[in-house]
């Protein structure tokens, strides 16, 4: 055998294993979703892993968008947004976006993964250099790789390693990329001082708010309202259209030559097809619903701050999370996969993640809670941990 089946045969043999030993939890389908609940296998169990983080999947606005654009324009696009792809939707919704993040302008791609892909590697190429987060989450680490810019990962929110990433850049040009909120850890990027940096060594700066559109600020409209920085503090503001915001799709925010450079250079706008128009018209009704119910933003940090504190006093290593992705650390794999089963048998539904996904030694559940979900939910949730986390010797 060579050595690409021997790497289909490895993988193969340990999703066999797990299987057989009932502690396979990738790609469970399933068959309903309603506000905290989620039905498998015909079980309705407390669901604990959704990105919706305000509840807004199934919001009735939301859905009568959609049905409302797929009457008018059909089910897809028939072609790119360069040329003919480009519907009053997409412009409806980018206006949408720009006014959300506070920026003059916006273009939106057919997912956050291609997003990211696609912008880091038109903006910088060889010769430039691009300086990353090493916990960014692999679209970045992608987009990194495919322009073939000199990469510099600094060390996870450490201030001092991005400025020796900067100094060593040099004269290059320079692209510092961060999430807001790291997707396995939950805890949140120092941006007051990511962006004095650039500022400083003049390096360009994007943000990925994948897991902080609608999670962070007063009113959940992301991370420069989380620290009242100004709206220009960010260069590239990078978001997707497929958690808080219940469609599909991602978006950059910026300045107006920013964003007409991407909609002519980068190559998923030129080459790939349009946002269908009901994703495009969820997403937009999305964002009006954020701005109209700002209760839901206080509602997550209301159950997600009781959620964390509740695992902290029960005795849990949840890192350093603060919003609402909470890991719980297992430690090893196999502890993970006994929890998640534990915690399954009595009907909650969260998920583990192990490596490579996440450093050895460092398996857990990532749980969230959101909007969807009431302070009773919380407790029950807290209940199940903590059964699970002595059964299997966690706590
Ligand atoms: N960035 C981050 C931080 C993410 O967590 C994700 C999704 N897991 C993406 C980008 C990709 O977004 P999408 O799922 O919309 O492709």
């Amino acid at each position: 055998m060579d050595a690409i089946g021997e790497r289909i045969a490895a993988l193969n043999e340990r999703v066999r294993n797990l299987q057989a030993d009932g502690l396979y939890f990738m790609q469970i389908p399933s068959s309903a979703l309603d506000g905290p609940w989620v039905t498998v296998d015909d079980r309705r169990m407390l669901m604990l892993a959704s990105y919706s983080y305000l509840g807004l999947l199934g919001h009735p606005d939301i859905a009568r968008a959609a049905h409302a654009a797929l009457d008018r324009f059909g089910a897809g696009t028939h072609g790119v947004r360069l040329l003919a792809g480009t519907l009053t939707l997409h412009r409806e919704l980018e206006e949408t976006i720009a006014r959300f993040k506070r920026a003059e302008d916006a273009v939106a791609y057919s997912s956050g993964y291609v997003t990211n892909l696609s912008v880091i590697s038109t903006l910088v190429g060889r010769g430039d250099a691009v300086i990353s987060d090493k916990l960014n989450h692999a679209s970045i680490l992608d987009g990194c790789l495919l322009s073939r810019a000199n990469l510099i990962r600094f060390r996870h929110n450490d201030m001092a390693d991005l400025e020796r990433a900067l100094i060593r850049a040099g004269s290059a040009a320079k692209l510092v990329i961060v999430d807001a909120v790291f997707s396995m850890d939950g805890d949140v990027i120092n941006l007051p001082e990511v962006n004095r940096l650039c500022k400083y060594y003049r390096a360009w700066l994007m943000v990925d708010e994948a897991h902080s559109l609608g999670v962070l600020g007063r009113t959940g409209h992301g991370i420069e309202e989380h620290f009242d920085l100004p709206p220009d503090a960010i260069d590239i503001k990078m978001g997707t259209l497929s958690k808080t915001i219940p469609s599909v799709g991602g978006y950059i925010a910026g300045n107006r030559d920013l964003i007409t450079y991407l909609k002519h250079v980068s190559r998923a706008y030129i080459f790939s097809a349009a946002l269908p128009p009901a994703s495009a018209a969820a997403a937009k009704a999305a964002f009006e619903v954020i701005e109209r119910e700002p209760w839901r933003v206080e509602k997550l940090r209301q159950v997600s701050g009781l959620f964390l504190s509740g695992l902290r006093a029960l005795g849990f290593d949840t890192l350093r999370s603060e919003t609402a992705i909470v890991p719980v650390i297992t430690g090893d794999d196999d502890r993970a996969f006994q929890m998640t089963r534990a915690c399954h048998r009595q009907d909650v539904f969260a998920l583990p993640v192990v490596s490579p996904g996440v450093p050895v030694g460092l398996a857990r559940l990532r749980a969230t809670v959101t909007a969807a979900h009431d302070p009773q939910h919380v407790e029950r949730a807290l209940e199940v941990f903590a059964k699970a986390g002595r059964e299997v010797g966690v706590i």
